[in-house]
């Protein structure tokens, strides 16, 4: 096993890297930014060192990254997720400095981290796709012609996307050029890659994922699903496992597909499979995420693994200890992104100075957070600033935990979300389990 583990990300997640590693007998070294200086993830490392200041993007920046790790002697990084969690560069680069990244092979992220190639391979793979391009779109005229081929309305997509972003829905001809020059403009500005293709646009389907772990000798499970349908701009904004609508039956369908996926592309440590399902139980392949999620601690609640832990343990080399037959769904689990944003102000993120401090406890109730009492949050990064998770022995019993949890959570200082995610958890729909990927659209909140 590592003796020491590098951190390239920051936030919540470096702190929950952090908290595996302890419990594994790992040390860990913190990297941060001078405006990160008093952040909890630098509090909480046996050791840190400042890689940049605020402006320079030091967390995607790979040479002092790696200088860090060899300055340390850490023998593994663990990327988390956003940064350079699916850069491939940096994975083949560690590689070369004899450093293990904690994730898949530099080749398999480039094979699936191109989003229109993964459409491309899915289908190869015999996963259903969306129906859409199987080339990116060069061109405006790539854009009309394949627009007469699908039928409106489409979807303009991002290849090097992630985050919601870079994406467009175009319900007639008028939008389609304005569409397709504003998702260039933005994919270049957020990922350096103005690439695009063109998807049909599904009406009204749910967000519903499977997350796998795959070891080194071709072992891989699916550890059930999870719906990630409440969503705001195309970004998650509620997740639970398991999702409301899955039957026996559908499970094992898309749980075979996801599997099927990661053999196909030779796939190694924990991924995510997004999927649409339609009103017909039919599902469709959207991407791959080659890293841990956001949302990962819904499905540790119940499967009742750890999977930082399991990320760890196969980058080492070790195999899966469990076989699908163990993995057995106890239960239901929700969770909140808890965001420093104003929702009377269209969501505008609101950094600044925490100057009270509540956390929610109690029977069921997980926070996975960068917070501390005084604590100031920069505004130089994203702001999810808390993961509020419950679980309960059935989903009537986790929301009425999580509305609880959230009634008890206080954060003064800084506008957040709290109130809104009470209305999305108090809403008629939202409990009955009926909502799709517009539920947010649709409300009035
Ligand atoms: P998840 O798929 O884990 O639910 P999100 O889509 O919410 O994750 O992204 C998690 C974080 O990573 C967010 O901060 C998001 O902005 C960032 N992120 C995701 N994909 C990319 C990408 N391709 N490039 C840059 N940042 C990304
Ligand atoms: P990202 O890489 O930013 O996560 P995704 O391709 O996963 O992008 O899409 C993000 C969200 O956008 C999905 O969860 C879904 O709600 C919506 N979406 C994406 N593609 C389609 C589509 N073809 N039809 C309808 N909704 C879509
Ligand atoms: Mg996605």
């Amino acid at each position: 096993m590592f003796k020491k583990i590098l951190i390239a990300n920051r936030g919540e997640i470096a702190v929950r890297i952090i908290r595996a590693c302890r419990e594994m007998g790992i040390e860990t070294v913190a990297v941060y930014s001078t405006v990160d200086k008093e952040a909890l993830h630098v509090q909480m490392a046996d050791e840190s060192i400042c890689i940049g200041t605020e402006t320079d993007n030091c967390y995607t920046n790979i040479s002092r990254i790696l200088s860090a790790a060899e300055l340390t002697s850490s023998e593994a990084i663990h990327p988390g997720f956003g940064f350079l969690s699916e850069n491939s560069r940096f994975a083949e680069i560690c590689r070369k400095c004899n450093i293990t990244f904690i994730g898949p092979s530099a080749e398999v992220i480039d094979k699936m981290g191109n989003k229109s190639n993964a459409r491309e391979l899915m289908q190869q793979a015999n996963v259903p796709v969306i129906p859409g391009t199987k080339k990116p779109l060069n061109n405006e005229q790539d854009a009309r012609e394949m627009v007469e081929e699908l039928g409106y309305p489409v979807m303009i997509k991002a290849a090097s996307g992630g985050g919601g972003r870079g994406i467009r829905i175009v319900r007639n001809k008028d939008e389609l050029l304005n569409a397709f020059s504003t998702a260039k403009k933005e994919a270049k500005a957020f990922f350096g890659d103005d690439t695009l293709y063109m998807e049909k646009y599904l009406e009204n389907p749910r967000h519903v994922e499977v997350q796998i772990l795959a070891d080194k000798y071709g072992e891989v499970l699916y550890l059930g699903e999870r719906d990630c349908s409440i969503q705001r701009r195309n970004q998650k904004v509620v997740e639970e496992a398991p999702c409301p609508v899955m039957t026996e039956e559908l499970r094992e369908k898309m749980g075979q597909a996801a599997v099927r996926a990661a053999k196909y592309v030779g796939y190694e440590n924990a991924g995510t499979i997004e999927f649409l399902l339609d009103k017909h139980n039919n599902f469709y392949f959207m991407e791959m995420n080659t890293r841990i999620q956001v949302e990962h601690p819904v499905t540790e609640e119940i499967v009742g693994m750890d999977l930082i832990k399991e990320q760890i343990k196969i980058a080492a080399g070790k195999r899966l200890e469990k076989t699908q037959d163990d993995i057995v769904l106890k239960g239901h689990s929700i969770e909140c992104r808890i965001n420093a944003e104003d929702p009377q102000e269209s969501f505008m993120p609101c950094p600044g100075k925490v100057s009270g401090l509540f956390i929610p406890n109690g029977l069921g109730v997980r926070v996975d957070s960068l917070l501390y009492d005084g604590y100031t949050i920069p505004s130089n990064y994203d702001s999810m600033i808390a993961k509020l998770i419950v679980h309960g022995k059935d989903r009537e019993e986790a929301i009425n935990r999580m509305k609880r949890a959230l009634g008890e959570f206080v954060i003064l200082g800084v506008k957040n979300n709290i109130d809104f995610h009470l209305d999305i958890l108090n809403n008629d729909d939202f409990v009955k389990g009926s909502y799709d990927t517009n539920f947010i659209n649709n409300q009035s909140f």
